[in-house]
């Protein structure tokens, strides 16, 4: 097992290679700057290859402990562009930071065969994991109980130009971790965990270091609800990610118009009601399916 530093001059980029066959596997943190969790977790884990307290046995891990690293330095989600939503070829040739670094990201995820990508959310919400039906079986094994399945089916393939996105367009696994919000301190735990759990999965570390979680809690994308006026109000108070809501209840009102579940729905990512705006997404609901 060897480690290489600026793997290919990419910056803040290592690879361990078991100089073995097996998968090879990426770990991305920090694609937005102001997500330290995956970075500290990323970080984590190379001591523990350093020190050789872990020991990669099959295949290649990459891992890119800080992909958006000048936003990092400021604190902030991104320079000039998201990062996460210029991971396309389309893009190449285009002069801001985040043009170049997507380019350098997307040799890396080109050598790859499943990715983790690690994140954490601005808004208040438990850890949660978001998979597609087919890989749902990988999902379950990381040690997040919160899974949501059906994301990229809402969206024309074309605008998935995230990380996962280009994974599953070149017919490759690919998984978001959200850690948590910005104020749970167990936001690197939850990242490191799954990390471990997804390279024992794939057998490129030892099977001990799984940590299953005991109770999964899935949803599939349902719909999204896009505002019609500038006042929208939800029915209850300091709404959160994963609020449920029981089969005709009042779940928000957007100007005379009172939106009312037609079945049981969980709210996923509701957008803070001061800051909903005529067409602007308000939330999706989900609906929760059986494990
Ligand atoms: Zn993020």
């Amino acid at each position: 097992m060897n480690i290489i530093e600026n793997y290919k001059n990419i910056p803040f980029t290592y690879v361990i290679d078991s100089w073995k066959p097996g998968k090879n596997i990426i770990l991305i943190g920090a694609t937005h700057g102001n997500e330290p969790s995956g970075y500290l977790s990323n970080l984590q884990l190379l001591e523990d290859f350093q020190n050789k307290s872990l020991t990669l046995n099959e295949g290649k891990l990459i891992i890119v402990t800080k992909a958006n690293y000048k936003a990092f330095e400021k604190n902030e989600r991104c320079i000039d562009i998201d990062l996460n939503r210029v991971i396309s070829k389309d893009f190449i040739g285009k002069k801001w930071f985040e043009y170049e670094r997507a380019k350098e990201i997307m040799t890396l995820l080109d050598e790859s065969d499943y990715l983790l990508d690690l994140h954490s959310t601005s808004g208040k919400s438990e850890p949660f994991l978001f998979s597609e039906e087919y890989c749902l079986d990988i999902a379950k094994n990381l040690g997040v109980s919160d899974i949501v399945v059906g994301w990229a089916d809402i969206w024309e393939k074309s605008i998935l130009t995230d990380n996962e996105g280009y994974m599953h367009a070149n017919g490759k696994t690919a998984f978001t971790l959200e850690a948590g919000s910005h104020d749970n301190k167990a936001w690197k735990e939850v990242c490191y965990k799954a990390s471990l759990n997804f390279l024992s999965y794939f057998n490129n570390i030892d099977k001990k270091y799984i940590q299953k979680s005991e109770k999964l809690f899935m949803v599939k994308l349902n719909d999204v609800y896009i505002a019609q006026s500038d006042t929208v109000k939800y029915s209850k108070k300091n709404i959160e990610n994963f609020d449920t809501f029981d089969k005709n209840s009042e779940i928000f009102s957007d100007g005379d118009f009172v939106m009312k579940s037609d079945k049981d729905l969980v709210v996923v990512m509701p957008t803070l009601e001061e800051n909903i705006k005529k067409w602007d997404e308000v939330c999706f609901f989900w609906e929760k399916i059986e494990q």
